[in-house]
């Protein structure tokens, strides 16, 4: 049993001082006492405030090291989504199984170091060039594992389906080939990964990711949701508008529209990037109970356009943060983003502020329920029997300095220099200490290897 003791707490009811918890050896909270002194063996969180540490729930964590590599324009003139896929499918001509362990784990450190106890990584690069398997063809989700065994990060692996190059059913060709698979290979790589994953500890589990309504037919996704459909369910629905044009020719309905008159989606289910929503879509979807996936700062990157945050928290729809192609790994920096993009569509200011809340504390809580439930985790909260994904925050900082409440949260999110996460906790595991990863040293020097190769080849 370790003991904890915090000054200063954000509980599910709201502020508490001098905050006792216990975690058990399952790293789940066992016991929380408010007005509390320490204990002689505590260890004592001095000028922090302890915070619940929210999930990441959509990460490809290969993709961060290509993060400051596709800022230069296409040759047409238009640099668009499509022109950076190509750039990424070039990338992955040349990823290994060792670069892959090496890149996810640096990736899994920053987000670690940036407050996220957890990811979900929506893994689809299975084969070797050409779509050959690897001996065992979960070899790369396997080394995704091994990133998370190195890091501590509680995984939710989410092996991705890719199985055709349109909703027409064209086959993959050239870089995507190392996405392919049938049902049966599928069958076989979630099995072997679900096998590796019993090295991790028990807060570690597997789910599935159809890669998208482009990729996945229609056979495809109800035999895939009802073989390996009992744990969280990820889908990227409607990112690009050619996407959603796709999809309306083909099916004669908008993708959200779609998945939910063929699909019972219920709050298993994960839709990441809904940018583009119909108002119907946007109440339908809330109604659903299913997660909205944000990447605020990639969508933004990517020119993808802007989800109406507003209408859709009005209507009490549940959403969460993801890294997704992780181009800079900041928490504070999804947050801000999302509700700055708010902001500049409605020209108004505070516009995610909920009535008894201020912007920054509606915009953590929103982000800690919602990605605990899409990466079916039991935490986005410090409450007794959840797990103890906890971080602090320096409260002797200049920034948080005789701030207090969702004041000091506020100023964390959105004048901070990103810099005040003192120690951060994955199920009661304590990996990152004065703003450090316990292992940051050789992960970074792993990582420098990966990618010193790598871009010498680009
Ligand atoms: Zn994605």
């Amino acid at each position: 049993m370790t003991w904890i003791f915090s000054e200063v707490a954000l509980l599910p009811d709201g502020w508490a001082k001098n905050v006792r918890l216990s975690i058990d050896t399952q790293g789940r909270i066992d016991s929380l006492d408010m007005d509390a002194e320490p204990g002689p063996r505590d260890l004592v969180l001095k000028d922090r405030i302890l915070l619940p540490a929210p999930a990441n729930l959509h990460s490809h964590g290969f993709q961060r090291a290509l993060a400051g590599l596709t800022e230069t324009r296409g040759g047409t003139g238009q640099d668009s989504f499509w022109t950076w896929r190509r750039l990424m499918y070039a990338f992955l001509e040349h990823l290994t199984p060792d670069h892959t362990q090496a890149i996810n784990a640096f990736a899994q450190m920053e987000m670690l170091e940036a407050g996220y106890a957890s990811v979900a990584e929506f893994h689809y690069v299975h084969h070797q060039g050409g779509g050959i398997p690897y001996d065992d063809p979960a070899e790369n989700s396997l080394r995704v594992v091994a990133a998370a065994s190195d890091t501590g990060i509680g995984l939710t692996l989410l092996p991705v389906y890719y199985a055709q190059g349109g909703v027409d059913g064209r086959a993959l060709e050239g870089g995507q080939l190392r996405f392919k698979c049938g049902l049966d290979q599928y069958a076989e790589i979630w099995g072997n990964a679900q096998k590796g994953l019993r090295a991790l500890p028990g807060d570690c589990f597997i789910g599935i990711a159809p890669h998208s309504l482009r990729a996945v037919s229609k056979a495809d996704l109800e035999k895939l949701t009802r073989t390996h459909g009992s744990g969280p369910i990820h889908i990227h629905i409607a990112e690009q508008l050619a996407e959603i044009e796709e999809i309306e020719q083909a099916h004669g309905q908008r993708p959200v529209d779609w998945l939910l008159n063929n699909f019972s989606i219920d709050g298993n289910w994960c839709l990441v990037h809904a940018t583009h929503l119909s108002e119907s879509e946007k109440e339908r979807l809330a109604r659903s109970g299913a997660v909205t996936g944000l990447c605020p700062v990639t969508e933004a990157n990517l020119g993808d356009g802007i989800f109406d945050a507003a209408g859709f928290m009005a209507r009490s729809g549940r959403m969460g943060i993801g890294t997704d192609s992780n181009v800079a790994i900041s928490l504070v920096h999804e947050l801000r983003t999302l509700e700055y993009s708010q902001r500049l569509h409605h020209k108004k200011r505070a516009v995610l502020c909920a009535p008894d809340a201020s912007t920054g504390r509606t915009l953590f809580d929103a982000a800690c329920a919602g990605g605990a439930q899409a990466n079916g985790r039991d935490s986005g909260a410090l409450k007794v029997g959840l797990y103890a994904d906890m971080m602090s925050l320096d409260a002797g900082s200049l920034d948080l300095t005789d701030l207090s409440g969702d004041t000091a949260l506020d100023s964390w999110i959105f004048s901070s220099r990103d810099r005040l996460i003192a120690d951060v906790w994955a199920a009661g595991r304590h990996l990152v200490k004065e703003g450090r990863h316990i292992r940051r040293e050789r992960i970074a020097r792993d990582y420098r290897q990966a990618i010193t190769y790598l871009r010498k080849l680009l």
